[in-house]
């Protein structure tokens, strides 16, 4: 027979001999081996029973005595006993939490989900990708009908409706809100979602509500949130953030975005097709600083050519809200300007939503804006705390905070342990043309000692674009120059994340690119860049015929 624990916490008992009355009823029923309970005013309650008693019988005996079973109701209306044990505790309820949730509940491990702050599913679905994804889809399908790249489609006059365009966003949010977190935890028993802000106060111990729930294990999954730069004036200006920026109710007729990295960038193009002037402040002497200045020039030049105002080695002084007006006064490259819009958006960078966790007290440390580090197990300095997601400032996207979610579940409960592997890790931003990248640019090549070389095929070489009449960016393979194996790729072009996989199977496997060459690429398709750029280590693309080699 079977012996396990169950805990429970009993309401209504008023003194010292309430204790004797519930632990009499519930020693009367056979197959309850003990009882303790610590007071009569927490209720708490730890039974040693064997596996055959049922759960019905235990709160037969506790009514019988003139007590009842304390519930709580959880954030999907389900009942759950108040002092069930978890084997592992979450803050937060975005995607690093559904993985790890849902590959915990695989092992047959009792989870406790905490979120607060945004709405169950965190950023990524309801003021991250999702929004921003379907309105850049809405932006670019205005902008095309608008603006047609064959002569025989005439210029339209199309106009839109931003309420409506937010609308249909919205509902797009809650359903895939719905479908892809909600209903997917919903029924499962192993699961309980609460609603409240967690608090680390042991290092099995969290506060939420005012109680204290314990779990072996603990997870951090407490995401991102928008770093605002300590600009005067700025508090006061009634400045947006992704947060905000996707729930407005008019389109602003001049946006400000503070910040010049993939958010603000997919913003500015994204409202400028909508209609808004738009004008960019980036700090550093370009976009996208942390890319190559090929990339950036040329993203820079198709935004320009769209109407979006960037500028670059930008200092700002102050923000002030006029009216409805909003001034910054500020200094490009040491030449002051005033700068006046309606509305302001910062995308200065994310910092991990840290504070009043109380990491400190654990000693689990911090880097950067208020990000946690963990080891190559996701641990932090605590052994059984983990953590995961963009709370822990490496690699902030969505299918990333899910790995690693689940692998800290993994290394938390299996003994197959494995160390996080971000060797080949393929990302776009969705500018129109994209950018996508996969493995190392060259001044990554250079650093780590390769000897690569580079080729570069722009992309009106590939029919397919020809065909479209939309021959915007390039495709750049990176190799070692001595196995001829591909090392990395930068693509900036009009849905150019869909040739990133290809490369990033190349890289993982080792396929070299005399392989690549081989491989059958239809005619026409965007991917022929890629058997193109292969082709151009060694020949001239320019001197071929169709879908030769
Ligand atoms: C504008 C924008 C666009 C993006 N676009 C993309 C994209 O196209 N592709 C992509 O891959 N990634 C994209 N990302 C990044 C992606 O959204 C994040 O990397 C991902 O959502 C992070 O998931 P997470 O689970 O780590 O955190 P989150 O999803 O932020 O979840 C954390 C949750 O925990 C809650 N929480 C915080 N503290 C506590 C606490 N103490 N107690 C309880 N709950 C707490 C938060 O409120 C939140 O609900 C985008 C991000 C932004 C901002």
């Amino acid at each position: 027979m079977n012996i396990k624990t169950t805990n429970l916490k009993i309401e209504g008992m008023h003194c010292a001999g309430c204790i004797e009355d519930v632990s009499g009823e519930l020693r009367k029923i056979s197959g309850i081996i003990d009882v303790s309970i610590d007071s009569w005013k927490k209720g708490n309650a730890k039974l040693t029973v064997e596996d055959g008693v049922s759960r019905a019988d235990i709160e037969k005996a506790i009514k019988k005595a003139g007590y009842r079973v304390s519930r709580q109701i959880s954030e999907f209306g389900k009942e759950f006993d108040f002092a069930e044990q978890f084997d592992l505790i979450i803050t937060g309820g975005g995607s690093a939490a559904f993985s790890a949730a849902i590959k915990a509940s695989e092992l047959g491990k009792k989870i406790l989900m905490i979120n607060d702050g945004l709405p169950i599913g965190g950023t990524c679905v309801n003021v991250g990708c999702v929004p921003s994804k379907t309105l850049i889809r809405t932006a670019e399908a205005f902008h095309n009908s608008n603006h047609p790249n064959f002569f025989g489609i005439k210029h339209g006059k199309n106009r839109i409706n931003f309420k409506e365009i937010i609308n249909q966003k919205r509902e797009l949010v809650s359903d895939l809100r719905q479908k892809k977190y909600v209903d997917v935890i919903s029924d499962d028993p192993n699961i309980t979602v609460l609603k409240g802000h967690a608090k680390l106060t042991g290092k099995n111990m969290i506060e939420v509500n005012g109680e204290t729930r314990t779990a072996d294990t603990i997870l951090i999954a407490a995401g991102s949130s928008t770093f605002i730069p300590d600009i005067h004036g700025l508090k006061d200006s009634g400045y947006y953030i992704n947060d905000t920026l996707y729930e407005l109710e008019e389109l602003p007729k001049h946006l400000i975005i503070i910040g010049g990295r993939y958010i603000a960038l997919e913003n500015a193009q994204l409202f400028a097709r909508l209609g808004s002037r738009v004008t960019v402040l980036q700090r550093s002497v370009r976009i996208l600083p942390t890319e190559m200045p090929d990339i950036s020039e040329d993203l820079s030049n198709y935004l320009r050519e769209e109407g979006v105002d960037i500028k670059t080695g930008v200092k700002i002084h102050s923000v002030l809200k006029q009216d409805d007006k909003i001034v910054l006064k500020i200094s490009v490259k040491d030449n002051d300007e005033i700068i006046e819009g309606t509305h302001l958006f910062i995308a200065t960078g994310r910092k991990g939503n840290t504070k009043n966790l109380g990491l400190e007290k654990l000693g689990i440390e911090t880097h950067g804006n208020g990000f946690i580090k963990t080891d190559e197990y996701q641990r932090t300095a605590v052994p059984n705390i983990y953590a995961a997601g963009d709370v822990t400032g490496e690699h902030l996207f969505v299918y990333t905070a899910a790995y690693a979610g689940a692998l800290s579940v993994k290394n938390a409960f299996t003994e197959n342990k494995s160390e996080k592997d971000y060797a080949v890790l393929p990302w776009v931003i969705f500018t129109d043309p994209q950018v996508a990248g996969v493995g190392m640019d060259e001044n990554q090549a250079d650093a780590a000692g390769i000897d690569y070389d580079v080729s570069f095929l722009p992309i009106e070489n590939i029919p397919r674009a020809l065909a479209a009449r939309n021959t915007k960016g390039f495709i750049k393979l990176i190799r070692n120059r001595k196995t001829d194996k591909l090392i990395g790729a930068r693509i900036l072009a009009s849905e150019g994340s869909e040739l990133l996989m290809e490369i990033s199977f190349a890289i993982k496997y080792g396929i070299t690119t005399e392989e690549i060459k081989k491989m059958f690429h239809p005619y026409l398709t965007l991917s022929e860049g890629v058997k193109l750029a292969a082709i151009g280590f060694s020949k001239d693309v320019n001197k071929l015929s169709c879908c030769a080699v």
